[in-house]
């Protein structure tokens, strides 16, 4: 062995030998061992002698949702040959070899050469040490003898866990009680300490948490609960069917009844049950299990069984889930967590519960996360690292302005942001004297600030924090809270409330802006590329009904009120104006005839979003009254960076030197022709952004309720001049992040210090 190996070697033993628990060090040693040996694979199949076979614990290179699914009974596949000879297999090429056995969920299919070594302790093989190529070449010498050596260190560790027997090794790691923590991206700015409640959807096998159960005989009785239902319910599928399907064409029922024996699933089932898991995960693994086992069979017939065992599993699930109201139950330090958590479906939560969002998909723009604002929620968002199946009860901490989240917090932590909480506390109570305060610069310059809209709570809001008008009523945030499109009479109700609670003031309604990551339950629409897709005006003009049904709702409403104005979404083209000109003309005749009264013509607006109505101004001013940027989708088709995605966060910016310049030349184009031009994405509430926006000109900011008076108190404290010089200032950066640290500075030195989020950074 050279002096380099020998060298890597070391290091790897020392960093296991320090690491405090077996799942780390065979993470540490398959993703070392990997980089060292320079191997596409490196996995640990350790020996269960309880369930006599070889469990996957640790891979770098397979699938990761392998490690603990993926097992192979003593004595089958290589893994098992290397255990059983207790000696090195070194092969180039696995497919020729009779004992390799196939696993789909581990990607393995790719990998030819394959190096196995038996772990040993004291004569016993412990578990098997896997490295793989996808070229079907042999391994060395010099690579059997360093995989043997490292085989050596790794079966005094494994035989030490076993020994100090407090932990079952075949276990995924118990988060409950370590500290961890993770990174995502700020969404709703605040602070939350509380317990995870895991928000997944039902009958979903793959989303079940895993779970200790708290009665193990009350888990028993649900699960023979669950199990007769669906035996009955399999029962009385195959009587009904019998007319129609021929006799084995129904075999599968009994197949199915078979496997529902006692001593068949339901008996593995409970042993896992026993063993401490509760129903749901016991029945997740159990499928999981034989899912894995059929799909390796080579009779065709079998294979294709997977989905109707998969089916069966679905059932036993819904059924237990039917029992279970757990998932449902929230106290006011629930801290709901999820892969992704739509917007449809946070609103139909009981919100007054909730203390803070946690999800591992989705970025600080998605749609979500502008409810959750709205609501005053604090939301991280893009945690990719969450393991959500694991936090279900667990303590947390959310630092929604550093977008991180601790896991089991030490108890300074948790004092240190409870103190965090206080100060935030006396913040908000400070910001309430901005109530009354009109938005006026201290050099004399007033500035209109509008609120959005879309639940009720936010015109409740608007109006207590002294909005002047509506600037973007989201129209499809009634629509998801039904299960059906609602009708022109429901809908005259909905806008009524929202009109006549700003009598007097400007309501700018925005017409249906759906699809992208804005679905509603009952009418989801797939694309491969949403963003790109169906949606805005694109689809309301596809379906003129539901377009006229509310506008005709909407010229109802504002009779006698008079404050209406029409926003078009996501417009790209004249054409697209002119359709909506038309049907908008047409319904305007017939709701006057209709009802018998004058209607006052709303004035009718678009939405800036798409970059091609940025050249196009001339001709769009000559069609509409005025515009409104919705910078949220704007800067995401400018910078082409998904809004959605936590990947590219970081390059999703409103300080981005091309998303300012495009605004400041909008803002004078627009005033070229005489349109007011307003802005009612997320960066008119952010009070850094605010000031840069009065001093372009704008005529209105719209925003979130949640950031009126923040933005208030920016504007009372910075003069039309100093912005107008930050202004000049950040148009000559390249750069947004100094864009950004710039006008940090000017609001730390200028007496704004709590209004820039991370001034509240916590060091940990
Ligand atoms: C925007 O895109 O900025 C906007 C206000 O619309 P939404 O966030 O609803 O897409
Ligand atoms: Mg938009």
């Amino acid at each position: 062995m050279s002096n380099m190996q020998l060298e890597t070697l070391r290091r790897i033993v020392q960093e296991i030998n320090s690491s405090v628990c077996l799942h780390d060090s065979l993470d540490i040693m398959v993703n070392q061992v990997s980089e060292a040996m320079h191997v596409d694979v490196c996995s640990i199949y350790l020996f269960d002698e309880r369930n006599q076979r070889y469990l996957l614990m640790a891979t770098k290179g397979l699938n990761p949702e392998a490690v603990g699914n993926v097992a192979l009974p003593l004595g089958e596949g290589l893994v098992g040959l290397v255990g059983q000879r207790e000696e090195i297999v070194n092969l180039d090429n696995v497919s020729k070899h009779e004992r390799f056995a196939y696993f789909p969920e581990t990607g393995e299919e790719i990998y030819h050469s394959f190096l196995g070594v038996p772990v040993m302790y004291r004569r016993k093989v412990m578990g098997v040490m896997v490295v793989q190529n996808r070229e079907a070449k042999d391994f060395s010498e010099a690579a059997e003898s360093f995989l043997v050596t490292l085989c050596a260190q790794l079966s005094g560790v494994i035989a030490h866990a076993h020994a100090v027997g407090n932990i079952d090794v075949f276990r995924k790691p118990n988060l409950s009680s370590t500290y961890k923590t993770f990174q995502g991206s700020p969404g709703a700015g605040g602070i939350a300490l509380g317990r995870a409640i895991i928000l997944y959807p039902l009958a979903d096998l793959a989303a079940i948490p895993d779970r200790e159960a708290d009665d193990i005989s009350e888990e028993l009785i649900l699960l023979d609960q669950a199990i007769e239902s669906v035996r009955g319910e399999i029962s009385s599928l195959d009587e009904k069917m019998h007319d129609s399907l021929m006799s084995e064409e129904r075999a599968l029922f009994s197949v199915f009844l078979r496997m529902l024996d006692d001593n068949a699933l339901p008996a593995e089932i409970k042993e896992l049950i026993r063993d401490g898991h509760w129903a749901q995960g016991a029945v997740k693994k159990v499928i999981d299990r034989h899912v894995a086992l059929f799909a390796q069979m080579e009779d065709d017939y079998l294979r294709e069984r997977v989905a109707d065992l998969k089916d069966l599993g679905r059932r036993i699930l819904a059924s237990l889930q039917e029992a279970d109201s757990s998932h449902k139950e929230l106290s006011s330090d629930s801290i709901i967590i999820g892969e992704e958590i739509s917007t449809a479906a946070l609103v139909e939560l009981p919100v007054g519960k909730i203390a803070a969002i946690v999800t591992s998909e989705g970025a600080a723009n998605s749609h979500m996360v502008i409810v959750a604002r709205a609501l005053g929620i604090p939301t991280v968002v893009g945690v990719t690292e969450l393991p959500i199946n694991t936090l279900d009860d667990v303590e947390l901490i959310v630092d929604a302005y550093q977008g991180r989240v601790f896991v089991n917090p030490p108890r300074r932590l948790r004092q240190r942001y409870k103190d965090i909480q206080k100060e935030e506390e006396q913040i908000a109570k400070d910001l309430k004297q901005y109530e009354t305060k009109d938005a006026i610069t201290p050099d004399g310059v007033t500035v209109r600030l509008f609120v959005n809209t879309g639940l009720m709570i936010d015109v409740v809001r608007g109006v207590q924090r002294g909005a002047k008008g509506v600037g973007l009523y989201r129209s499809e945030i009634p629509f998801m809270l039904r299960e059906r499109f609602p009708g022109e009479e429901e809908q005259r109700a909905i806008y009524r409330q929202q009109l006549s609670h700003f009598a007097n003031k400007p309501v700018v309604m925005r017409t249906l802006d759906i699809g992208a990551d804005k679905d509603l339950p009952y009418f989801e629409i797939k694309e491969e590329n949403s963003a790109l897709g169906w949606r805005g005006i694109r689809f309301t003009l596809d379906h003129p009904e539901i377009f006229s049904s509310q506008i005709r709702a909407m010229l109802k409403a504002s009779i006698g009120l008079n404050n209406l104005h029409i926003l078009l979404p996501m417009v790209t083209s004249i054409s697209e104006v002119e359709e909506a000109l038309y049907l908008l003309e047409r319904d305007w005749i017939a709701v006057q005839e209709e009802e018998e009264v004058k209607i006052t013509k709303p004035k009718i607006g678009i939405m800036v979003e798409v970059p091609s109505v940025l050249l196009q101004i001339d001709e769009f001013a000559e069609l509409v009254d005025f515009f409104s940027v919705g910078s949220n989708d704007l800067i995401q088709y400018l910078l082409a960076v998904d809004r959605n995605n936590p990947r590219v966060s970081s390059v999703y910016s409103h300080f981005h030197p091309s998303v300012l310049r495009t605004l400041q030349r909008l803002v004078v184009e627009c005033h070229k022709y005489n349109k007011p031009i307003s802005i009612c994405g997320e960066m008119a509430g952010d009070p850094l952004s605010a000031v840069l926006l009065m001093a372009m000109g704008f005529n209105t900011l719209s925003m979130s309720s949640s950031n009126i008076l923040r933005v208030r108190k920016a504007i009372c404290n910075v003069s039309m001049s100093d912005a107008q010089t930050l202004l000049e200032q950040v148009l000559k950066m390249n750069n947004p992040l100094i864009v950004k640290s710039w006008l940090e500075y000017y609001f730390k030195t200028h007496g704004l210090g709590d209004m820039v989020k991370s001034a509240r950074i916590v060091n940990v």
